[in-house]
């Protein structure tokens, strides 16, 4: 196992011992480059947790005992734990006064350019977080913002981040638009590859832990996911059911009185410590979605202590387009069920997503799962291992100060000046084209290059998509390999006219006008995003099983 690094020297030197002249010589060394060692491997870190700020309104500080929205304080302490570890020296700031201090904005100095170069190598902050550093550094926010990250739970597509293009084509909302790389966004869970995949933690199991479990479950114990009581309205029907088969459980927050959403068969928890639903979840078989809250971590620690977790396919799926929820949030994800990555990441025995609207189907999953063993899972993603080695990549090989050499303008070549060959072909089956084996492999490139295979999509399909159907995922870092004329008629598309445009679907092909399109902005290459007019030129990679950020030859 991979081990973190650390940030004081003092318990190797107890290690060491004494009562020998050589290992004093030893100790005395390792004391006298204990700084050095320990610069080598850390970065200055500054974490500003903007909407924890008063300056922001802190909804958050006052429902986290009331049941209200955890995930994101889960995600927050993952991540402190994590770059400690990894032993980067950190600031935490909370409020606009501490993040002032730390920038070096002098007191009542707001919108002005800092007077000293920023002290921090990284940033990471959220979109409140963004828009006080704006504020409050003046000019220096655009010379200093491809140091920030932006810790953004449902994440921000291209088309939603590049300002003029989101402006022009309505894809402008209250959070976009900051013309970021959308790498610098991190998000929960891997939802697109145009942004990188943050995550969090949920405790893993050892073998002990794992058999104890197993002999303690109470095979028809159920426990509803989510702490607030709204989540309960309207589901009559569905308790009934249950209620035939299962003692059900729940954990809503309550002032006084059970609430009246409750029905009186629930044995309702109240909202527990987290340690205490931890182990509610250790007994229970079945822990039960009914469509809210999306995508939050409860589900993940439910399945890593062995309960099958049941939610709802949701028929049309849920965007930004037909639910308040995801209304004005930057993304046209279609959200296909309450946890779309416990559906496509994990899914059976441990994962049931079925059609609510059919009882006869809700009601032979639960009797199927009653039947089911299931062992605990946990995703290699979501284990302290897996994030540290994820953090530890990024922070390594994510560098968006330095602007790659921009490809030599496509102007026609004389014969003397050929352009390089191509470093993709034509693959065996002829289905799509691939890094060709004599090509040179950049040692610089990250993820390396010769993990692509370029794929047409079908028009109905996004990039995201049409890797995903090939067990790949779509790297975008990859889109300038393929922006190419050449690659289209490497894959025998026939192009009338070739243009370059400004179109978060492009490089694409207009198949029955046979029009070829390619990106002019590198800052709209996008993963997400489909339109049946075209077909995507798309850029998939393998991955590490149980870690999909990461390429198999990227660690
Ligand atoms: N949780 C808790 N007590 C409870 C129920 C949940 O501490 O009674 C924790 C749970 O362990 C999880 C966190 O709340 O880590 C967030 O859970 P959820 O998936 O509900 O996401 P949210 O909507 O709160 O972001």
């Amino acid at each position: 196992a991979q081990a973190a690094f650390r940030s004081d020297l003092a318990p190797l030197l107890e290690l060491v011992g004494t009562g020998k002249e050589s290992l004093s010589f030893m100790k005395k060394r390792i004391r006298h480059l204990a700084q050095q060692w320990l610069w080598a491997q850390s970065f200055l870190i500054l974490i500003h947790i903007g909407f924890l700020t008063e300056e922001s309104g802190d909804v958050f500080s006052p429902r986290v005992l009331k049941g209200g929205p955890l995930g994101e304080m889960v995600q927050w302490a993952d991540i402190l734990a994590a770059l400690f570890l990894l032993g980067h020296s950190l600031k935490v700031t909370v409020s606009l006064k501490e993040l002032q201090s730390n920038l070096g904005v002098p007191p009542g100095r707001g919108n002005c350019p800092l007077t000293n170069p920023l002290p921090f190598d990284l940033i990471y902050t959220d979109y409140h977080g963004l828009q006080q550093m704006k504020q409050h550094m003046g000019l220096s926010f655009k010379k200093y913002r491809c140091r920030v990250r932006v810790i953004d739970t449902f994440g921000t597509e291209p088309a939603y981040n590049h300002e003029e293009y989101a402006t022009l084509r309505g894809f402008r909302t209250n959070w976009g638009y900051w013309n970021l790389h959308p790498s610098q966004f991190m998000t929960m869970f891997p939802h697109t590859p145009d942004n990188s995949f943050m995550g969090f933690v949920s405790e893993e199991l050892n073998q002990t832990e794992r058999q104890r479990i197993k002999s303690n479950k109470v095979s028809s114990m159920a426990v509803v996911y989510g702490k607030e009581a709204s989540i309960w309205k309207g589901k009559e029907k569905f308790l009934a059911i249950l209620n035939k088969y299962m003692e059900i459980h729940g954990t809503v927050y309550y002032e006084t009185q059970r609430p009246p959403e409750v029905p009186a068969f629930v044995k309702n928890h109240g909202l527990l410590p987290q340690h205490e639903f931890q182990q509610l979840l250790r007994k229970a078989k079945l822990f039960i979605g009914f469509g809210f809250p999306y995508e939050g971590p409860a589900p993940l620690e439910a399945i890593a202590n062995g309960c099958v977790f049941l939610q709802a396919r949701f028929n049309p799926p849920h965007s930004s387009l037909n639910h308040e929820f995801f209304r004005g949030k930057p993304t046209s994800r279609e959200v296909s069920s309450q946890h779309p990555y416990a559906e496509d990441f994990i899914g059976k025995p441990h994962v049931w997503t079925v059609d609510y609207n059919n009882s006869e189907e809700f009601e032979a999953a639960i009797k199927t799962i009653l039947r089911t063993q299931v062992d605990p899972y946990l995703p290699y993603e979501y284990t302290c291992e897996g994030m540290l080695e994820r953090i530890h990549a990024y922070i390594q090989h994510q560098d968006f100060c330095t602007t790659p050499s921009p490809p030599p303008p496509a102007k026609a070549q004389s014969p003397a000046m050929q352009s390089p060959p191509s470093p993709l072909v034509l693959s065996p089956n002829a289905t799509h084209l691939m890094w060709s084996p004599s090509a040179r492999r950049d040692p610089h490139a990250w993820p390396p290059a010769d993990s692509l295979q370029v794929w047409l999509s079908e028009g109905q399909h996004a990039c995201t998509e049409t890797c995903r159907r090939r067990g790949l995922v779509c790297e975008p870092t990859f889109f300038r390999f393929l922006n190419k004329k050449e690659v289209f008629l490497q894959l025998s598309i026939t192009c009338d006219s070739t243009e370059y445009e400004m179109n978060h679907l492009y490089p694409a092909v207009a198949e029955n006008v046979h029009e070829c399109y390619l990106q002019k902005e590198p800052l709209l290459f996008s993963c997400a995003g489909h339109n049946s007019k075209y077909r995507r030129l798309c850029p998939c990679r393998d991955y590490r099983e149980g870690q999909v950020a990461l390429c198999r030859d990227c660690l």
